[in-house]
Parts: structure tokens; sequence; C-alpha cells
């Protein structure tokens, strides 16, 4: 059964796949969590070798959602649509996360960035907007959505909804902050049901204030995108069977060998999905968690205390998080599923901003004895990898994040075991850090990309200065107007 519930509900009441897709947070505070994660035999998961990678994703999401909340052949059009050439036009040889080697080295990197806004977040974000759609058709309703982006995640929202007949969508960005780049591809996708806000505060505040506005009454129909979503983990674990079953093909290893897998974190969403492919059965023996120099995460698994030491921007900006929020879901699991306990744990970081396992009498090390590993990288040496692989590796250009992963990847024990690091953005996005790494900006090849900041209609932002419930409402109900 695809049941859900709350991390924090005392009662543990249930609820469906469609619950969790259509609100987003849970209740008490908490996120949804399956009641259990499926197994998958290594026949099951061999057999996915020889499926395109829209089958792999529909058959694992199937493991998640049963065939009368969506029939599975209706999972598997919405993941051919999701990953279609339209929205995929370089896949390699029909790959849609293809795995390539760098140089000799035991190190791999899987392309996630293929989508229609250069980053990772669109593997996920494509399938929700698929999903959103149907639901919403079954429930003969209408779903408006707000989210606050520090940069990636609200263009590749924008782009998964627009012109989606069931949704429309608010995004409210910081007026200063996001690369010229991120800032013209939100800005192209504005019109229709699509609604660009630029708030005067950071990305912070801005947060914030998404999660006030859907406590009014007015606003508690508002739905989520961000990587909370239980539909987005869901749709993030089957790249996990594609990096290996690619790797076993690649590298010399045979199926049932172990592999690591470094990913550059933020919000724990991606590597999340990670230790569930690891739960189903996939042959992970490292879940590699690297970080920047907010490192939070890092402090973590290395020293079981859990540490909101606030966050400071950095050159890897989409991982510049104080509070990793799909954390909670392997909280929940420490605490073996209790929810009173995840929510004392959760609540104790959330007002002291600082928790310790070992108060609860949790082995310090419990982040490794589940799988984790974990690294940090800085702004030089996040420069330094991007310098190394453009000219070791045969021009080979990787973006600040993916360079915070192979940083890391590089210092791990050459010991034969292939390590595969999630290539998370495209460097075009982040065309400032290419400069100060190899000292110039290759011309753009990728048709979509040229003269994007060109494209920029001239009311495509909403500009609010008043940066309260009260000065967003009044923009809403102007802009993202309720329409049952
Ligand atoms: C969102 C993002 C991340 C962090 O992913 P999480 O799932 O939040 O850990 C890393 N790199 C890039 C480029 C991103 O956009």
């Amino acid at each position: 059964m695809s049941e859900l519930v709350s991390t924090r509900d005392p009662e543990q009441n249930r609820s469906s796949y469609t619950d969790g897709v259509i609100d987003g947070l849970a209740s008490h505070g908490g996120l949804y969590i399956a009641t259990h994660i499926p197994e998958l035999s290594d026949a099951d998961i061999q057999a996915m070798a020889s499926m395109p990678y829209p089958e792999q994703a529909a058959f694992i999401k199937g493991q998640f959602v049963t065939e009368d909340e969506i029939p599975h052949d209706e999972i598997l059009r919405m993941m051919r649509t999701a990953y279609d050439l339209e929205r995929y036009p370089h896949t390699i040889d029909g790959i849609v996360t293809p795995l390539r080697r760098v140089g000799d080295t035991d190190i791999y990197i899987q392309n996630l960035s293929l989508g229609p806004t250069g980053a990772f977040k669109d593997m996920a974000m494509q399938p929700l907007g698929q999903e959103f759609q149907y639901l919403l058709q079954k429930l003969d309703r209408h779903l408006r959505i707000l989210a606050a982006t520090s940069g990636d995640t609200g263009p590749s929202a924008m782009a998964a909804l627009k012109n989606l007949e069931r949704l429309s969508i608010a995004v409210l960005s910081p007026y200063e902050g996001m690369s010229k780049f991120q800032w013209a591809q939100a800005g192209v996708l504005s019109g229709g049901n699509v609604v660009n806000i630029s708030g005067m505060a950071p990305f912070d505040p801005l947060q914030d204030l998404v999660k006030k506005m859907s406590q009014q009454q007015e606003f508690a129909d508002l739905g989520a995108v961000n990587s909370i979503n239980w539909s987005r983990v869901t749709s993030q674990i089957p790249y996990y069977f594609s990096a290996y079953l690619q790797a076993i093909e690649q590298a010399e290893i045979k199926f049932g060998d172990e592999v690591d897998i470094v990913v550059p974190s933020g919000n724990f969403g991606n590597v999340l999905a990670g230790y569930y492919a690891k739960k189903m059965g996939l042959p992970i023996r490292n879940l590699v968690i690297a970080t920047n120099e907010n490192n939070v995460l890092d402090e973590l698994v290395q020293t079981g205390e859990y540490r909101n030491t606030g966050s400071r921007i950095t050159s890897s900006p989409s991982m510049d998080i104080a509070k990793a929020s799909n954390f909670e879901r392997v909280v929940y699991e420490i605490f073996d599923h209790d929810p009173v306990m995840t929510a004392r744990f959760m609540g104790e970081f959330e007002t002291s901003g600082n928790v310790t396992f070992a108060t609860y009498g949790i082995p310090t090390d419990i982040m490794k004895s589940l799988g984790f590993e974990s690294d940090s990288s800085s702004h030089t040496e996040r420069l330094q990898t991007m310098k190394w692989m453009y000219l070791y590796n045969d021009r080979d250009l990787i973006d600040p994040h993916t360079a915070d992963a192979v940083t890391v990847a590089r210092r791990l024990p050459q010991d034969g075991v292939p390590k595969i690091c999630m290539e998370t953005a495209l460097p075009v996005k982040f065309e400032e850090t290419v400069r100060a790494a190899i000292g110039f900006v290759p011309a753009r090849t990728d048709e979509r990309f040229l003269g994007l900041e060109s494209r920029v209609p001239h009311d495509a932002f909403i500009i609010m200065q008043d940066v309260s419930v009260g000065g967003l409402t009044r923009i809403l109900r102007d802009w993202l107007p309720k329409t049952t």
C-alpha cells in the first residue's frame, strides 16, 4: 500500500500518496513518509538495465503508488512526457542521465542536468508537474502554488508547471543574489499561469514568509513544490539505479559489487533518495555527502551534532543552507518511527538551533552506521577542481556544485571502488565562477540558452517592497487569485 504518515503525528494517521503530493507538508509540522520502503530483488534491479530511463523511473514510482491512485500505465505516460526530447533535447544515445568517467581515475560523473533549466531539480520537478495535473483532474480542482527560490528551484518549478491548466504558481526570488542567468531563466517564464515576485530581502526571510502565508486562512490551500514534497523524493530514487547499472558497463565491476556515490548536498533531498535506493537493495557502500563552506551536514555526520550556524553566501549557492529539511526523514528512522521522539528532537533543533544525538542516547556515529560519509569543499578547492577537470579531463567543464562533489571524491581512498559524483547543474548557470576558475567563459553552445538575458520581458517581475504577510497578501490577491 502506498500509505504515508507524518513524521510528527502522534496518532500516525494514514494519508494517501495523493495527499502527500497535493499538501506538500504533513500534519503537526512534520513531513510525509511512506510507512515502509519497498525492497527489490536482484532480478528486479537487473531487469531495469534494459529499460530506457522513463521506464526505470515509472517502475520505481510504481513501488510507491498503488494502481487505484494512479494507474501504472498512466505513470509510464507521465514519465515519458517528463523526460521527452522537448524537455531533454540533449540526451546522449537516448540516455537521460548519462554517466562518464574522469580520465583513468575511479571517479565517474552522472549528468542529471540535461533538463529545461540545466539543473538536476528538473529530474523531479517535471514528473511532479505531470502528477499534479493528473491528480487535480481526478479531484476536479485547481491548485495554486507559492514558492521561494534562491535560484534553481524557481525556474525549474516554473518550467514544469508552465501552461498546465489546473495550476498557477507564484515564485518569490531575492532582488539581489541570484546569478544573472538564473534571473533571466525566471524572467522569460513569466506570464500566463506563472508570476514572478522579486522581494527586497535575502532568500531566508522570503522562505519564512512563504511558511507564514500558508498559515493564513486565506492561503491555507497553497501547495508546495520544494524538495520536502514526497513526490520529488520518489522521483529522485531512479537515477541512483541508472547510475549503478551504467557503472557496471563502464567500470570493471559486476552486478552486486558496491559503489560509492558522492552527492552535492543542501536540503538533503537528493542524498535521501540515494539512501532509499540503498534500502531498496541497490549495492551502495557509502553515500558521501559533499557540502560547501556551509558544512552543517558534514558536522552532523562526523560528530552527531546538528547545529544551525546560519548560512553564508558561497560560490556554490544552491547548497547554502542552515537547515537541511529532509534530514527529518532520517531522524524519524533513527528513532524507530517514533513521531513523538522525532518531534522532540526536531523541536529542540528549531528552538535552540542545536541538538546532539548523544543526549538522546543515540550513538554519535549513527549516520556512518546508516552508510553516510561526508566532507566539505572550500571556494579555492572548488575553483581548483573546476580547472583540474577542464585541463585534465579533455575540456570537461563542470559547475561549482558538482565541483564540490568531485573535490570530495578525489580525497576519498582510491581503492578500486567506483566513486560516482552527481552532476547537479550545468556550468552555464554560473558563468562568473567559471571565469574565476579557468580564466574565461566558453561561448554558449546550447541553443536554449543563447541570448537568454536579452529575452526577459520588461514587466517580468513584480517588485515586493514590503516583505511582510500584508505586503504579499496584496500582491497575491491580484496575481494568484483563488479559483476553487
Ligand atoms: C538544490 C541543489 C543542490 C542541493 O540538493 P538537495 O537535494 O537540496 O540536497 C545541489 N546543487 C544544485 C545545483 C542544486 O540546485
